[in-house]
């Protein structure tokens, strides 16, 4: 009976996102930019428990393919997300996430004083990976730590 109630339903084209950390998976939407206003049909399935993750939650989004770029953007909330893209109902291609050590034009810096705010002067977005567990992103020109949830907030 749970196994039913967990189930989602089959996607014919598009992609699966797998193993976001629980209660993450607003996040992910954002961060991707899709626009839940619009017609594209997204499901989503939260609390699922994981081996790997406790819990986990678990993104369906039709008739969209992602990109690398995409899955750049992804690392950053959801760093052991799996990928699968789906056509014609079956899976076409897997992918991992990988967070890049250098993370180019993804997110502005959050500290407002940061030379990158200065519009006379423009510099390429670029945030640095310090460490992977705990995560710890810097900006690569000011030093300062970014908080995940603040720099979702400045997704490019
Ligand atoms: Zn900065």
């Amino acid at each position: 009976m749970m196994s039913e109630m967990r189930r989602v339903t089959a996607i014919r084209n598009g992609t699966v996102i797998d193993h976001i950390p629980s209660g993450r998976a607003m996040q992910v939407i954002r961060i991707l930019r899709i626009d839940t206003s619009r017609a594209t049909p997204v499901s989503l399935v939260m609390n699922v428990p994981s081996d790997k993750l406790g819990r986990k939650d678990v993104l369906k989004i039709e008739d969209r393919e992602l990109s690398r770029e995409e899955l750049d953007r992804l690392a950053l909330i959801a760093p052991n997300a799996s990928i699968a893209i789906i056509r014609n109902h079956s899976v076409a291609e897997k992918m991992v996430v990988e967070l890049t050590e250098d993370l180019v034009n993804i997110a502005t810096c959050t500290f407002s004083n940061c030379i990158t705010k200065n519009d006379r002067e423009p510099l390429p977005q670029r945030l640095r990976i310090f460490s992977h567990d705990p995560l710890e992103i810097r900006c690569y020109y000011c030093g300062k730590v970014q908080e995940i949830d603040e720099l979702i907030e400045n997704i490019l």
